[in-house]
């Protein structure tokens, strides 16, 4: 599933072939994705330059000024740029034809991804309930903490929740309670302060190093440039149940929370 990290690399990677561009034309060759696509997204959207493209939570925004498309990859979409000629393949649902001949092309074989209009996006419904981002100012410890104070739900949980910081996907949350030293299953309101900052520090550093690396978890994620963008992170606990922990030995455990796998090392996460 592309996480946070996968749509900015997405999005950084788009962007200079786009911006500044106007829309020639919008092809969608299937509307049926988890909502259907607008009847008027080519009429909508054709001869409009494409001032900014920018993300909220795994949200894309394409600001074309007066109207802003937004892109959800859902569970296995990815939006690059076909190359010249190329011809769309079976899951590729819709193609955007810029004007300096870029042809961005979304492709999502399992359809939960989405594609929609909006004339004011913050207030959209699906955005205006999202918490802060994990790597601006306002994500910090006073933050989390105050968020953590009234809450019993398991530490791992209250991270992954979208309401209170967006994008800290399974991999990501794991990775980042081990760095910070926070066995998953604590309850959010027995984290301390001092162990919230060491939290707000590790899930900066666990995504900014996965944003780095291209994303880490789409296996056919494929990157702008039309190269493979499918980069493993060289994980200390996830997908590694039965090894030892790299930092004390310790052999490492898997465990269920939500429906989701969770690792942690017994000795290093209290
Ligand atoms: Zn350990």
């Amino acid at each position: 599933m592309p996480e946070l990290p996968e749509v900015e690399t997405t999005r950084l990677g788009l962007l200079p072939h786009l911006r500044g561009h106007s829309l020639i034309e919008v092809k969608v060759r299937n509307p049926r994705l988890r909502w259907p696509v607008p009847d008027d997204l080519q009429a909508r959207l054709a001869g409009r330059t494409l001032v900014d493209v920018t993300r909220r939570g795994k949200y894309l925004l394409f600001d074309f000024g007066p109207i802003t498309q937004l892109v959800h990859l859902g569970m296995s979409g990815s939006l690059r740029l076909a190359a010249p000629g190329e011809p769309p393949a079976t899951h590729d649902h819709i193609d955007w034809l810029f004007d300096d001949g870029c042809r961005l092309r979304l492709r999502d074989p399992r359809r939960f991804g989405a594609v929609l209009l909006s004339d004011a996006p913050a207030e959209h419904p699906l955005l205006a309930h999202l918490g802060p981002e994990p790597l601006e100012a306002d994500f910090d410890a006073d933050y989390l903490y105050a968020q953590c104070r009234s809450r019993h739900a398991a530490i791992k949980q209250v991270i992954m929740d979208a309401s209170v910081v967006v994008g800290v996907g399974n991999i990501y949350a794991s990775e980042s309670l081990f760095h910070a030293g926070i066995r998953p299953t604590r309850a959010a309101h027995r984290v301390s302060r001092p162990a919230c900052a060491r939290l707000v520090a590790a899930i900066r550093r666990v995504l900014t190093a996965a944003i780095a690396a291209g994303g880490s978890s789409l296996r056919d994620y494929v990157a702008s440039s039309g190269e493979p963008g499918y980069f493993q992170l060289q994980t200390r606990v996830y997908g590694r149940a039965g090894l030892p922990c790299r930092a004390c030995g310790t052999v490492i455990r898997r465990i269920v929370q939500g429906q989701r796998a969770s690792f942690f090392c017994p000795a290093c996460q209290r």
